[in-house]
């Protein structure tokens, strides 16, 4: 006989157009990590983890929450999207977080992405170009009760200069080249992950060797939304 979890924990959670059971986003959860992230050879047991246990319907817009857990972005408004999960998961286990970390991301976008991060490290800061957007992120991570993430609202082709160096970079918007100042944040041992280019980019692993040389290489291509440029 199964005792736990008792019926009650069951509750209904109602959605606008139905009710989906909370049960039911643990399901949709489990079978997108099966079969969009571990079949495509994503294998770090912690992101796994971090994909199967974070509520990725709760970062879209209430109409898109029976397509959150979809193979494919999702638009989040003022034209910007949130990734397709197994972005997600190949960027965040190619940057190869460890827990100690202190990690800086650009594009904060839904704050999906960072509570992904914020489960896997230290701290994350993480800045977003659109006032509207980093204040809902803000709002939705502190309600979810993260409390190891750090938002702001600004340029992210500045970096954050207060807090570097930082031990990971992540861009989830695409520069046409890397930024010097990001580069320049990266701890001795650091790594950074971007797209990088124009109509479609090329996902570019920066590392910083511990003699403070720099190394680059690319794995795959990809389609982001482009990095805001710098006001000159
Ligand atoms: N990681 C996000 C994806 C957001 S899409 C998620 O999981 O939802 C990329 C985001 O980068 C957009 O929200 C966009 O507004 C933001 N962005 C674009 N240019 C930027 C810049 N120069 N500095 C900071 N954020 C920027």
């Amino acid at each position: 006989m199964r005792l736990w979890p008792p019926k009650a924990a069951a509750a209904a959670i109602c959605m606008t157009a139905s009710c989906v059971n909370a049960q039911d986003w643990v399901a949709l959860r489990t079978s997108m990590v099966r079969n969009q992230i571990e079949r495509r050879g994503v294998r770090n047991t912690a992101v796994l983890d971090a994909m199967r246990e974070i509520p990725r319907h709760e970062f879209v817009p209430e109409a898109l929450r029976r397509s959150a857990y979809e193979d494919r972005p999702l638009p989040i408004g003022q034209g910007q999207t949130i990734s397709q999960p197994y972005i997600v998961a190949s960027m965040t286990e190619m940057l190869g977080v460890r827990r100690g970390d202190k990690v800086l991301e650009i594009g904060t976008g839904s704050g999906y992405q960072t509570a992904v991060l914020a489960r896997l490290s230290a701290r994350v800061y993480t800045i977003e170009i659109l006032e509207t957007l980093s204040r809902d992120a803000a709002v939705r991570l502190r309600n979810m009760g993260y409390t190891n993430i750090v938002t702001r609202a600004g340029d992210g082709y500045e970096g954050w200069a207060d807090e570097a160096p930082f031990d990971r970079i992540i861009l989830t918007a695409a520069p046409p080249e890397l930024p010097a100042a990001l580069v320049k944040q990266l701890k001795r041992g650091g790594r950074l992950v971007a797209p990088v280019g124009r109509e479609w980019q090329e996902l570019v692993v920066v590392d910083r060797g511990m003699d403070g040389e720099v190394s680059q290489r690319s794995e795959y291509p990809v389609m982001f939304v482009p990095m805001v440029p710098k006001k000159k």
